[in-house]
């Protein structure tokens, strides 16, 4: 089973010196991805979704020919070797509010085709069942319940006459997609939505009925795990699946795991152990002994986005500050033991920069956990091995994103073993 890294631009600055906590100049230029650091990669594929370029990254053209950044092939801009697999996807998550996809199926094959991708999924049309969209456009949809929203917008309860028409939309652009692509240079991958078990697992047989041989099952983000659950039964027993690949769009749950792999997931995609590192309350750095820990927050009294929240002038700040980061590293080095200490200055610290409650007692306790384990010191990865317990302070995107990249190389080791023993064992889960 394969695992795909969703590419949003997450690189990190290559001269980030955690010590003088700076980066040099140059953007782009100073790019390090996370495949440059780990060998091998932390991930099988890079799954780029179309939508990047509109939310992130503009797609120039130059000659008529897209360009990224000026790279006129995606592998060369995600400095990625030619064999690695590079899947993309038209983004439809960014259109889910419109009536109708908004990028026209021609466009998809040649932006696959041009920017050089190794696999290209069809046009899709998300079934979800509630949308919010502008006054106007309410009259466009089919709809049994409507509420006012945020901004002037209503949210909208798309009625089941509607999702069936996106889903028919969905394999309707696959047939013409299919077409298109036909000798382009990368393989076609056909998308299944649905609003059911039942309307999924028929989008599945008609896409390999068009002679689709790799299917990606979108919309499920939102899905429960038992509705996935299901819907992986019923793919089991109702599709040869030595027949067809079945990627799973977003899907990362791991309870769901052992089914996956056993049913014979080809691959599938997910950021979130790479994006628990800052977006967690608790769970941000993955120990090697398999339990979450949070990191400790130390803000960057030099950012202005942070100091906005100090609610007056505070004397010696910069030097706490720096008093508080340099006994870390001390501590790190075992020439300070006082850790209670050490947790009370940076829970004080912390303090002034929240203008709500703040559970102090809380993270005090995770923060002894935390360095009192001195886990970061048994992972072996060259994140962990570069950084030291720079690694576990949640500060500024350089370390935040490192810590990123080693939740999701610990998962994609786990992931490996776990499928190689799921084969050897020959174990079934239904
Ligand atoms: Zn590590």
């Amino acid at each position: 089973m394969k695992y795909f890294m969703p590419y949003w631009e997450d690189w990190v600055h290559r001269d980030f010196d955690p010590i003088k906590d700076t980066y040099g100049k140059g953007g782009f230029k100073n790019s390090l991805f996370a495949h440059e650091i780990f060998n091998p990669p932390p991930y099988d594929g890079i799954l780029v979704s179309l939508g990047v370029f509109k939310l992130k990254l503009r797609l120039i053209r130059e000659n008529g020919r897209p360009t990224i950044r000026g790279y006129k092939n995606i592998k060369k801009y995600l400095k990625l070797p030619s064999s690695f697999p590079l899947l993309g996807d038209c983004g439809a998550f960014t259109y889910v509010s419109s009536k109708e996809p908004q990028i026209e199926i021609f466009e998809a094959v040649e932006i696959y085709s041009k920017l050089g991708f190794d696999y290209g999924i069809s046009v899709d049309h998300i079934c979800s069942e509630v949308i919010t969209v502008e006054k106007e456009d309410v009259d466009k949809f089919d709809f049994t319940d409507a509420k006012p929203a945020r901004g002037g917008r209503v949210k909208l309860t798309l009625s089941e006459w509607e999702l069936e028409w996106r889903r028919e939309l969905s394999l309707k652009n696959a047939k013409e997609f299919l077409k298109e692509s036909l000798g382009a240079p990368f393989t076609p991958v056909g998308a299944a939505q649905g609003y059911s078990v039942e309307t999924y697992v028929d989008s599945v047989k008609e896409l390999v009925k068009m002679g689709y041989r790799y299917v990606a099952v979108g919309g499920l983000v939102p899905r429960s795990t038992d509705f996935i659950s299901s819907l992986l039964e019923e793919l089991y027993r109702e599709v040869d699946l030595s027949e067809v690949k079945v990627h799973l769009l977003g899907v990362l749950r791991e309870e769901l795991l052992p089914k996956m792999a056993s049913f014979g997931v080809y691959s599938f995609d997910s950021a979130s152990y790479f994006r628990k590192a800052w977006l967690k309350a608790k769970e941000n750095y993955l120990g090697v002994d398999g339990n979450w820990y949070a990191s400790i927050r130390i803000p960057d009294s030099s950012n202005p986005r942070l100091s906005k929240r100090l609610k007056g002038n505070y004397e010696n700040l910069k030097e706490t500050e720096e008093r508080i980061l340099k006994n870390l590293r001390k501590y790190d080095r075992g020439s300070l033991r006082e850790v209670g200490a050490l947790v009370e200055d940076i829970i004080s610290y912390d303090k002034l920069f929240y203008r709500g409650e703040f559970k102090e007692d809380k993270y005090a306790e995770l923060y002894l956990k935390l360095l009192k384990s001195k886990i970061w010191k048994e992972c072996s990865c060259p994140i962990c091995r570069e950084l030291g317990i720079d690694v576990v302070i949640f500060r500024g995107s350089n370390r935040n994103k490192r810590r990123g990249f080693h939740n999701t190389y610990l998962f994609h080791t786990s992931l490996k073993e776990h499928v190689k023993s799921e084969s050897e064992f020959g174990m079934n889960y239904i």
